[in-house]
């Protein structure tokens, strides 16, 4: 039901705006499929992905001869569920992690603003409810405000946070942190990192040498590299989501910004792209206003 709440805007958008496309429609022609194309686009599903989800509806039209509007529904669910099969385990329903692996190790990566550091408390806190013991890593020591951000979210979340003075290597914090963990028998370890796209070889170059320090002490640490998309931005969340994965393995991610937006379609077209499994999903700025990211529950929250 939350879910519902926060994604209203885009569901509202969406699906109010296929009603329109096909009003008075009866069967899905060439109208309907321009109109749909302009909408799934407009929603923030990429021009790729829109193809795609075009060309399969157009092959099936051309098969079926006709296809009733009524049914269009029940088709672009099937294709978009499809599409988010493909990447997305999408069944979880809790912020669970592996039990394997003590301390887990999450490296958080983004640019700023995106919402990195709100996501990081708030999954603290997740974690943390459930009785697992949390450490956070302040390794953006680029800014300090970005230090400062991220003990407010562990003093919000009521977990410990290891860092250092701003300008510090970041991979030394990241070492010290997981020492610490494991010194403390945490169960899950949140990295913060700096995200300056702006120099592309200097953020490879900084990741990796994290990773490769971090795993002095825990030898397949990161366990999970998420990296944090504003969903309400389009186009820079496709960008940012390139660069990224350019410069390091990215191996699932978090949509922010889902409330503010009527463009939940990002997380559509970013899955399939890249294919890589969307996690968590924000939707608001207060600490509970993260989801476990659900596709069955996200494919109906745009059809309602
Ligand atoms: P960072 O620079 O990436 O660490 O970004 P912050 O975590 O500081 O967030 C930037 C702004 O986005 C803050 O004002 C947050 O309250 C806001 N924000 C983060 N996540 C969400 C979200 O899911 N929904 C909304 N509406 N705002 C968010």
């Amino acid at each position: 039901e939350t879910l519902d709440k926060g994604l209203e805007k885009s569901k509202e958008s969406f699906f109010g705006k296929l009603s329109k496309a096909v009003a008075g429609k009866s069967k899905v022609d060439d109208d309907v499929l321009d109109n749909l194309e302009e909408i799934l686009v407009a929603s923030d599903v990429g021009v790729n992905t829109t193809l795609k989800i075009i060309t399969r509806i157009e092959a099936r039209v051309a098969k079926d001869k006709y296809v009733g509007t009524d049914e269009l529904n029940t088709i672009l669910r099937e294709e978009i569920a499809g599409l988010l099969s493909e990447t997305n385990l999408g069944n979880e329903t809790d912020f669970s992690i592996p039990s394997d692996k003590k301390p887990y190790v999450i490296m958080v990566v983004g640019v700023n603003g995106v919402g990195k550091t709100t996501t990081i408390g708030k999954l603290a806190s997740q974690f943390k409810k459930q009785g697992l013991k949390v450490v956070l890593g302040a390794a953006d020591t680029f800014r300090a405000a970005a230090i400062d951000q991220l003990q407010v979210w562990a003093d919000r979340a009521d977990v410990p946070i290891v860092h250092q003075e701003m300008g510090s290597d970041p991979a030394s914090v990241a070492f010290d942190t997981l020492k610490s963990a494991v010194t403390q028998n945490a169960d899950v370890v949140i990295i913060d990192t700096a995200g300056r796209l702006h120099n592309k070889v200097n953020l490879m170059n900084e990741l990796t040498k994290i990773k490769r320090v971090m795993q002095k002490v825990i030898v397949d640490a990161p366990h999970d590299v998420l990296l944090v998309l504003d969903g309400s931005t389009g186009q820079n969340a496709f960008e940012q989501a390139k660069q990224f994965t350019l410069a390091t393995e990215v191996t699932s991610l978090a949509v922010t910004k889902l409330d503010g937006t009527a463009k939940g379609g990002v997380v559509i077209g970013i899955s399939d792209q890249f294919k890589i499994p969307v996690k968590y999903i924000g939707v608001g700025e207060g600490i509970d206003d993260l989801q476990v990211f659900n596709k069955h529950e996200f494919v109906d929250s745009f059809f309602k």
